[in-house]
């Protein structure tokens, strides 16, 4: 008899909770979220900073929304986690599944078997969270996609540089994805990293709509390298924002309504 030397795919995860979306051109819709553990950048702003690494344990939510959650260990395989979105899937309420992280990209061969399945069990669209650095990721499920929102990392606020990451994984997004891009502002943001970003998304498409998120400041003990971070001045937003405006048709301000909702 042959050994099936066939892995299944796995992968490992924070968390599943149905929730509010609080960041976006999804903001205020409902959403399961599925957290995927593991992250390969180091902003200086991350406030999940518990995703960086693989944690024996997820938390799984069993009733949408109400935060009963039951522990699981990793990794978790296919059958499992679409048992847990089926759970979650309760008629009409929710708008779109999430994949959030971490970066959901580092599970891109999981998620192009787990996607197909996922959308034709609930019939939800497929909505992408991603720090936008790993295109080839990206292309591996694109078809299985319905929207992304593309954190595009400014320099001066991530500690990072991937303008041309960024701008191939546009390409690959627009048009076809409903495609957003997430900017986090902080008092210290450059202002001509912010003008070459505007310059960038207009090269892809002025339509491309742009959300300007101020950062919300960490606490102490929170904040990495002990660098402070401190959310702009009402005066820099409004100065940036038009600045942005001269080559993009839309670019909005809105801070993270989740944080303000105090849910996860
Ligand atoms: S991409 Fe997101 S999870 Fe990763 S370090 Fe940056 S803020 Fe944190």
């Amino acid at each position: 008899m042959t050994a099936n030397t066939t892995a299944e795919p796995t992968a490992r995860l924070i968390e599943v909770f149905s929730a509010i979306q609080g960041e976006g051109l999804n903001v205020g819709t409902r959403q399961i979220f599925i957290r995927f553990a593991l992250c390969d950048l180091r902003c200086h702003f991350c406030d999940s900073v518990h995703t960086w690494h693989t944690p024996a344990d997820c938390r799984i939510e069993r009733s949408p929304g109400l935060r009963d959650f039951e522990i699981h260990s990793n990794p978790v395989l296919i059958p499992v986690l679409l048992e847990w979105i089926e759970r979650q899937n309760l008629p009409c309420l929710h708008d779109s599944i999430s994949l959030t992280g971490g970066e959901p990209l580092l599970h891109a061969g999981f998620l192009k078997e787990f996607l197909p399945q996922a959308r034709s069990l609930t019939g939800l669209p497929i909505y992408l969270e991603t720090g936008g650095h790993r295109p080839e990721q990206l292309a591996m499920i694109l078809p299985y996609l319905d929207s992304v929102g593309m954190d595009l990392k400014l320099p001066s606020v991530s500690g990072e540089s991937y303008w041309s990451e960024h701008m191939k994984f546009l390409q690959i997004c627009y048009p076809n994805l409903e495609t957003f891009i997430k900017i986090i502002i902080s008092h210290h943001t450059d202002v001509a990293e912010l003008e070459q970003a505007a310059l960038l998304v207009a090269d892809i498409s002025p339509d491309i709509p742009v959300f300007l998120q101020p950062v919300t400041p960490l606490a102490d003990s929170e904040q990495l390298n002990k660098i402070p971070i401190l959310a702009p001045t009402p005066a820099q937003v409004l100065t940036w924002q038009a600045l942005m405006k001269k080559s993009l048709k839309q670019v909005r301000v809105i801070p993270q309504t989740h944080k303000m909702l105090n849910q996860l």
